[in-house]
């Protein structure tokens, strides 16, 4: 997980790059999935002490000069010795200092993918990427600014009351609702349900194509089982539309996938009726 992993997809340079990892229960990862089915399906994501770990990793896509990053990790918002928020870490070995960054492009607003927008450790929150705009879907952005967002996670709302306001008072922020280009070759491609904003992130250039899940998809056992959802998936139903639409799209369009949680990349495939997933990289 803590590798580089290039690819082409035209003349776009996409990257995997790590933030890390978290280990949730099994309860929040597969709540009322009865156990031995679960673990039928846990993989290595299973861990000695009966955890369920899940990858964070983003995305960094290079055209021409120009460097777009899909999503921010956890940042500071794990503490000193959290197993997430390492993303400066990899942009550093590659090179990378967060200054150099053109385009954030958020997928949605939870702490895991928008943490690292900002630092911590001054008398408030400042934008970690000086340089860059941050662009997002606006009913994203409006349900996490809104009392719409008022029964969700304590945690998750604390992290959104102190970010968003940090990224939009520095004058960074770019609220999208259309399907235009948000860096070249890229596009969101709406998939609500984890979060009611909640989008993909489509690459395209020269007919090839990339897919990025974000949390339409979190573990691998979704893949066979798409209405299988977690305990952090606001709208379940909605969700399971998403995921099937995407898996679909990803499998008859063979783009090259990948999402936040699930390790590396690979490409979705339709077996019968059944998705499957093989890794590549
Ligand atoms: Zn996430």
């Amino acid at each position: 997980m803590d590798t580089q992993d290039s690819f082409l997809i035209g003349s776009i340079e996409c990257t995997v790059l790590s933030d890390g990892w978290s280990d949730y229960s099994p309860e929040a990862i597969f709540p009322g999935v009865p156990e031995e089915q679960w673990r039928r399906f846990a993989g290595s994501t299973l861990t000695e002490e009966g955890m369920i770990r899940l990858a964070y990793q983003t995305l960094l896509l290079r055209s021409g000069e120009r460097l777009a990053l899909v999503d921010a990790g956890l940042g500071d918002f794990g503490g000193p010795d959290g197993s997430a928020g390492k993303l400066p870490g990899s942009l550093e070995g590659l090179g990378i200092g967060p200054d150099d960054i053109d385009v954030v492009l958020v997928s949605h607003a939870h702490p895991d993918h928008i943490g690292g927008l900002v630092r911590l450790g001054g008398p408030a929150p400042v934008p970690a990427f000086r340089n860059a705009r941050v662009v997002m879907r606006r009913d994203e952005f409006g349900f996490w600014t809104s009392d719409a967002s008022a029964s969700m996670m304590e945690v998750m709302r604390e992290v959104t009351g102190m970010v968003l306001p940090a990224i939009d008072h520095a004058q960074l922020l770019d609220l999208v609702d259309d399907d235009r280009e948000v860096f070249p070759g890229v596009r969101f491609e709406p998939a609500p349900g984890h979060t009611p904003g909640h989008a993909a992130v489509l690459v395209s250039d020269d007919d090839q194509g990339a897919i990025y899940l974000a949390d339409a998809l979190i573990h691998t056992s979704q893949f066979e089982n798409p209405e299988w959802t977690a305990a952090f998936d606001a709208l379940p139903e909605v969700t399971v539309e998403s995921r099937r639409r995407l898996l679909e799209l990803a499998a008859s369009r063979d783009l090259t996938t990948m999402a936040f949680h699930v390790a590396g990349r690979g490409r979705v495939r339709l077996r019968g009726a059944v998705f499957g997933w093989d890794p590549e990289g």
